[in-house]
């Protein structure tokens, strides 16, 4: 079988008030299974609305997604979904919260519990079980919700930005900490990132987008080995390919300020 998540040749029109908005154009992308690959673009450039396609929540104007080799454009439900925000339901505990997937799924409630009460004490959260949410802090709040995703039946997790609102350090945390419980677990995920960085540290995959109509610039394939290491990071490679990532935004950046006739300083990366 083919096992894996593939867009092929997706695009996205908007129309509205007579005017028509290209967002999406040509994107075809493949998360094989167990694969963890990222997408790296501009804001604006479309990856809420691509994910919003995967979930089958809207319609490309053209293309398809499929799954292990069935067309399942526009169908709702397939993937499990993390958020930018951990959006979870504060009139319920954090052991609740983490089987929310899964209770909507209809899974047996018993075996559920289990499960989350297992995996709570691996990510650190054991004697939480029965908070609430409030009580736990920003990177706490998005480990409940990335095991919501986790623990929830579909086999492709896309993950939105998940660490963009945490403060370097709890990110940078929160990133080792996702490339251990991801290296036990292989699920397949599809990453959204503004961070370049994160995206060379986390993938086997990167896909850089431009910006509007969003295409895809360039797919790499990250070379380093698995388990992954922080010092990954301080290796020539490493910066060789951030430096190449760092590029291709950049000149994006240009000729969107060239077509828009402002000129605006790159935001999401690190000068060279
Ligand atoms: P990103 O997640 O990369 O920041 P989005 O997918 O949220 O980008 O949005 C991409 C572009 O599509 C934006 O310019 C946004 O205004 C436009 N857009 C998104 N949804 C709609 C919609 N329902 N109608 C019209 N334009 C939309």
């Amino acid at each position: 079988m083919d096992c894996q998540l593939k867009l092929r040749n997706l695009a996205k029109t908007f129309r509205s008030n007579g005017t028509e908005r290209k967002v999406l154009d040509n994107i075809t992308l493949t998360v094989k299974k167990g694969q963890f690959v990222s997408i790296v673009g501009p804001s604006g450039s479309g990856k809420s609305t691509l994910f919003h396609i995967i979930g089958g929540l809207i319609r490309p104007t053209s293309g398809q997604v499929f799954m292990d080799g069935k067309d399942v454009t526009g169908t709702k439900g397939l993937i499990s979904y993390m958020p930018q925000q951990p959006a979870l339901f504060p009139w319920r505990t954090i052991v609740d919260n983490a089987i929310l997937a899964r209770e909507v799924a209809g899974l047996p409630r018993r075996e559920s519990i289990e499960m989350a009460r297992e995996w709570l004490g691996k990510v650190g959260l054991q004697g939480y079980e029965q908070a609430y949410p409030h009580v736990l802090s920003g990177g706490m709040q998005q480990r409940v919700a990335f095991l919501r995703a986790l623990l929830s039946p579909q086999e492709y997790m896309c993950l939105d930005e998940p660490f963009g609102s945490l403060d370097a350090l709890t990110r940078y945390d929160m990133q080792k900490w996702l490339t251990s419980i991801w290296e036990t677990q292989k699920r397949s995920v599809l990453f959204v990132t503004h961070s370049i960085e994160e995206a060379l540290f986390l993938s086997d995959t990167i896909y850089v987008f431009s910006n509007k109509p969003t295409t895809v610039l360039k797919e790499i394939t990250v070379p380093f080995p698995r388990p992954r290491e922080e010092e990954v990071m301080g290796i020539p490679v490493f910066h060789e390919l951030k430096r190449e990532i760092y590029q291709l935004l950049k000149r994006e950046q240009g000729r969107l300020a060239e077509s828009s006739g402002t000129k605006e300083e790159i935001s999401h990366a690190a000068p060279y």
